[in-house]
């Protein structure tokens, strides 16, 4: 979506010009899944796709929200009136809880309300997070024109206080940081607990490589209350062990841990995140040996971890990867929550046609719904465009 063309939608929209545009990614996680609840390590990486906002401050308390993406025409609310979990099935309300969240952090200039114009392309529903790309362009936006004092992380905080109380969705904060924080051609190492960063360098094209993303376009119902079950399973397996959260438990005692517990099912969740967490550390050991090849096998163990000790995969995630890596891939494995949502491969640059041919193959003929398949590389973080 080129930039002059959001622009031009706010004007025929609203009737008057924008103040800029702003963009913020959406992101793909390298490795490190279910760790940040248990204060561990994520790496995520920002994708080229961008959700983009054409913002006009109001001064009149009227908040008005469009996207050329949704059906729905302008949705007009008062700043005043915005109440967390008040609505919850209209697309805006991620815009909305950030205006909320910013609001409820102290930053009173926000309260004179907005015209937003929003396009995205980043996939929703695919665990690419589109919803962080929509809350992190609008945060920025609105902290670059009222000049609020907020650094990235800050921003990323306030985001992710809209999705959890405004929403209700109880994400954690890797999304927004990423959005807010990745740089180009770098994954970001975040340390969960204590929100310390740093920008590994992931530069896929100087190496001949590439990742790609398959986005399986399923996700199944089951997902739905999973995902609080793996939490309280994490949770009662720290308890067990006697710590605050598994991410203190060493990776050298993940042995000596196990043997503590009894059952089956919180053994094999700690398992997942030991190991997880410890594949992390081996992935950005890679990468700043300069390796980047070596982190494939890295991948393919992650996604064997989440299959059968997390047990959040499901048939058409361990196809991709099985045939991405029969097809030729260094390593492949589900990222996002699971139960469907997107897979991500590390291939040759010149194995992408053949690798994609073949998992749109293999799909075919199980049965499977067509996947979309698309190569992405490490970009840069949310920005303000013009
Ligand atoms: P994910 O973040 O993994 O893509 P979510 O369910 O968290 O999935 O967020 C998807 C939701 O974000 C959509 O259902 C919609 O409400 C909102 N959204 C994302 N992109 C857009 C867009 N371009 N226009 C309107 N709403 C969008
Ligand atoms: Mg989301």
């Amino acid at each position: 979506m080129e930039t002059q063309q959001v622009t031009a939608e706010f004007r025929a929209l609203y009737g008057t010009e924008p103040e800029g545009v702003w963009a913020a990614p959406g992101r793909v996680n390298l490795i490190g899944e279910y760790t940040d609840f248990n204060d561990g390590f994520v790496m995520p990486l920002a994708l080229p796709h961008t959700a983009q906002v054409a913002v006009a401050r109001r001064t009149d308390g009227v908040l008005r929200l469009h996207s050329g993406d949704s059906e729905d025409g302008v949705t007009q609310i008062r700043v005043d009136d915005l109440v967390p979990l008040a609505v919850t099935d209209s697309w805006w309300i991620y815009l909305a809880g950030v205006v909320w969240a910013l609001r409820e952090a102290g930053h009173e200039a926000v309260a004179g309300g907005a015209d937003v114009h929003l396009r995205s392309t980043v996939p929703t529903g695919a665990g690419l997070s589109s919803s962080a790309a929509l809350e992190v362009s609008l945060g920025l936006a609105l902290t670059e024109l009222h000049g609020l004092p907020l650094t990235r992380p800050q921003l990323a905080l306030i985001c992710q206080r809209a999705e959890n109380a405004f929403v209700g969705v109880p994400c954690g904060i890797m999304d927004q940081t990423a959005s807010a924080c990745c740089e180009a051609g770098h994954a970001l190492h975040l340390d969960t607990r204590d929100l310390t960063r740093r920008q590994v360098p992931f530069d896929l094209a100087a190496q001949g490589l590439a990742l790609l993303v398959v986005d399986t376009r399923v996700k199944h119902a089951l997902g739905d209350g999973a995902y609080a079950e793996r939490r309280a399973g994490c949770e009662e397996g720290a308890r067990l062990l006697g710590v605050t959260h598994l991410r203190d438990v060493p990776y050298e005692e993940l042995d000596d841990a196990l043997a503590k517990l009894a059952d089956e099912r919180i053994r094999r969740y700690v398992r997942h995140i030991l190991t997880d967490n410890h594949r992390v550390v081996q992935v950005i050991g890679h990468l700043d040996a300069g390796d980047t090849r070596a982190i494939g096998p890295v991948l393919t163990q992650g996604h064997a971890s989440l299959r059968d000790d997390l047990r959040i995969s499901c048939p058409e995630l361990d196809l991709a990867v099985e045939t991405a890596n029969a097809a030729g891939a260094y390593g492949a494995r589900m990222t996002g929550g699971g139960f469907g949502g997107s897979a991500v491969v590390l291939a040759e640059e010149s194995a992408v046609a053949d690798l994609t041919r073949a998992i749109e193959a293999a799909f075919e003929a199980a049965g499977h719904r067509s996947p979309r398949v698309f190569p992405v590389t490490p970009a840069a973080g949310a920005r303000q465009l013009v």
